[in-house]
């Protein structure tokens, strides 16, 4: 008899964008005349920069080509993307991270999904923000570590309330953790965390030889030269944290697939007995043995984001969603609202006060606007909303004068 992982019945069915989806459907139906715009989505809406795309079609024409056809590479990503990646993402910030820790991959999701098998399943003592981007939670309940998930929380998960009182950068637990998930700039919130901040989840880390998952899906988008981009720029960090970067929001590569993950050579993890083992020989055994690599006109393109044509263009493609957010941001703060995000991240978290997705319902009902309400991401997100910069500035600008009308109704 065929059986099943038992824990997937433990997880929480996420009705979040499926019933987001379903009250967008039912509006529209019911108004065919009144168009809404999507402020909810977690997906870029600009193209590809000139000079990825040259690049991707190079390195399709080299495809077709016997002399400079490419099967399998390797499994951790071509040299020419490693080194330009450990050049200019830690190098030029003074990190010390070298191109063989660096591993490409298809995406930031999978990563941050998947590194959680290289640890054990029992026992380990897991610390997750809340609010919190689902996919930490959920490999960790499809691997058996979290218990029943009991009035909306997993028992054997330390949840990192992020709050107004805290502004949304949690604060470090009483207790011991072994495996702690951090985002910043984070998603949902836009918050990020000050280089202090980081240097105290570092020192905790290392008192309880833990480790940091630290997910900078969206590094590109911070502007204060204060706030580190890389958790690396805080000294020891390569002792007890693995770095998930992405191309997705930096470049808009979500419908083209890369990212990578930093596993220092440096970072120790321990088996039942107190020995120390490489976590970095271990991720690189996974990594080879479970996948094959990124497709090489995918990693050109990528490539290409380093030149300093491509460094241009995409800050550019950054800039317009940031300067989307800070129209955002001040639309909102001048119907009263406080916030938080916008100014290094593309996602304006809205403190309503009030039930999300009563929230919800009211800007798509009189205004004709989506965005996200924070109840979909966790306990903490209740009386939130996610707003979205990734739109055209025609539908920012639309969207808040429908905003603005509707609220100052109320
Ligand atoms: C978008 C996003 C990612 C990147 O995912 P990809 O699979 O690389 O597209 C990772 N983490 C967070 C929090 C994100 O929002």
């Amino acid at each position: 008899m065929i059986r099943i992982n038992e824990n997937y019945l433990k997880l929480k069915a996420s009705y979040l964008f499926s019933d987001i989806a379903k009250r967008v459907g039912a509006y529209t139906a019911a108004n065919p005349d009144k168009p809404v715009i999507r402020l909810g989505i977690g997906d870029v809406t600009e193209p590809l920069a000139p000079s990825v795309l040259k690049a991707f079609h190079a390195g399709v024409d080299e495809m077709a080509v016997r002399a400079t056809f490419k099967g399998y590479g390797p499994e951790q990503g071509y040299a020419f993307l490693r080194e330009a990646i450990a050049a200019h993402d830690y190098a030029a910030r003074g990190c010390p991270i070298a191109a063989d820790e660096i591993f490409v991959s298809d995406g930031s999701k999978c990563d941050c999904g998947n590194i959680q098998e290289i640890f054990a399943t029992e026992g380990l003592k897991l610390a997750i923000p809340d609010p919190v981007y689902p996919v930490y939670v959920d490999t960790n309940v499809m691997a058996g570590r979290t218990g029943t998930n009991l009035d909306g929380r997993y028992q054997c998960i330390t949840y990192l309330d992020c709050t107004p009182a805290n502004g949304y950068v949690p604060a470090i637990p009483s207790g011991a953790s072994d495996l702690i998930y951090l985002c910043f700039p984070n998603n949902p919130t836009g918050a990020v965390a000050t280089r202090e901040q980081l240097a105290a989840w570092v020192a905790y880390a290392k008192a309880n030889k833990a480790l940091i998952l630290f997910d900078s899906a969206y590094e590109a988008y911070i502007r204060d030269p204060k706030i580190p981009h890389s958790i690396y720029e805080i000294p020891g960090a390569d002792e007890v944290a693995i770095e998930f970067r992405s191309f997705s929001k930096t470049a808009g590569f979500t419908g083209t697939r890369c990212a990578y993950t930093v596993v220092p050579k440096k970072l120790q993890a321990y088996d039942a007995a107190g020995n120390a083992h490489g976590v970095h020989a271990l991720w690189n055994r996974r990594h080879t043995t479970k996948f094959n690599g990124v497709s090489y006109p995918v990693q050109k393109a990528a490539a290409a984001i380093y030149t300093p044509e491509g460094q241009a263009e995409v800050k550019a493609m950054t800039d317009f969603y940031l300067a989307n957010a800070a129209l955002i941001r001040k639309a909102m703060n001048d119907l009263g609202f406080s916030t938080v995000g916008g100014d290094n991240a593309p996602y304006i978290w809205v403190n309503t006060g009030t039930d999300s997705w009563a929230f919800f319902d009211k800007l798509l009902n009189e205004a004709q606007v989506v965005c996200t309400p924070g109840a979909g991401f966790g306990k903490c997100g209740e009386g939130h909303v996610r707003i979205s910069a990734f739109n055209s500035r025609e539908n920012v600008e639309k969207a808040l004068v429908r905003i603005a009308a509707a609220l100052k109704k109320a």
